[in-house]
């Protein structure tokens, strides 16, 4: 099922992600307030903010890594509720990746990336094969399919981490700080793999604090403080001119 276009606004993309009214807590405490955002087919939004805000708690949220208490998430036109049926089809369709790459360091690099392929989607070896090898090269390391990740330096991890997602064909990919455990002379190699996914036209989310990037590729920048949504902007708007203090204020602290 793909999501519909609108019915208004023939050329609007539809919509991948749409979140409205969304609160969360951790027991007690609410960890997100009011949450509304949606993301268009194609879109590329760079969510920043303090730590602390709720920026990978809003992001697990939709992949549904964390469950939400109130409001609505809709990914793909799927609702994300109890129903474990249309959490697995989200998990096939979002890929993910985090901050600390998350690879299985028992595997091969070919392997971590063949492994979802063929149990999760029943891909015979081979193909899965060709299609790992097809996204390694992709990021640009195919000759080190046969290593494993310890072998690899944390720029190299994470590029095979984004091929690894790439292998489950995701609609939507979600970044959560991929570049900020990577030493300085790594982290260009990353977001230039994910500056060619934007550009082929990848719906993605990514939390970064890498203005440079959000700048060149996002079409909106979203700003948390304290679990709420405090400014959203095209990035031109929002570095030049921001309409609010704590925008301001973290602004003046990274910039
Ligand atoms: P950010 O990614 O912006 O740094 P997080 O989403 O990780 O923020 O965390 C937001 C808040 O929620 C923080 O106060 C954090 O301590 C709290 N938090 C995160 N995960 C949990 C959890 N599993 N249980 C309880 N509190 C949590
Ligand atoms: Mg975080």
């Amino acid at each position: 099922m793909s999501a519909s276009p609108r019915p208004d606004a023939p050329d609007t993309p539809p919509d991948s992600i749409r979140i409205t009214g969304m609160n969360k807590w951790f027991g007690q405490f609410q960890v997100l307030h009011d949450i509304n955002l949606t993301v268009r087919e194609g879109e590329r939004i760079v969510v920043c903010g303090p730590s602390g805000s709720g920026k990978s708690t809003l992001i697990r949220c939709i992949n549904r890594l964390e469950h939400h208490q109130s409001g609505q998430i809709v990914v793909d036109d799927i609702e994300l509720n109890a129903n474990l049926k249309n959490i697995h089809k989200i998990r096939s369709e979002v890929g993910m990746v985090f901050q600390h790459f998350n690879l299985f360091p028992h595997l091969t690099i070919l392997e971590n990336c063949t492994l979802a392929p063929m149990w999760v989607r029943k891909m015979p070896r081979a193909e899965a094969r060709d299609l790992a090898m097809h996204f390694l090269e992709k990021v640009r390391i195919p000759e080190q399919a046969d290593k494993y990740p310890g072998q690899l330096s944390g720029g190299q991890q994470q590029r095979v981490a984004i091929a690894r997602s790439l292998c489950m064909r995701p609609k939507i990919m979600l970044f959560d700080e991929p570049t900020s455990a990577l030493d300085p002379e790594m982290i260009k190699e990353v977001l230039d793999t994910m500056i060619a996914l934007a550009q082929e036209g990848m719906t993605m989310i990514c939390v970064t604090h890498e203005m440079g990037f959000a700048r060149q590729v996002a079409n909106r920048v979203v700003f948390m403080d304290a679990g709420r949504i405090v400014e959203e902007n095209a990035p031109e708007a929002f570095f030049h001119n921001p309409q609010n203090e704590r925008t301001r204020t973290f602004l003046g602290q990274i910039l």
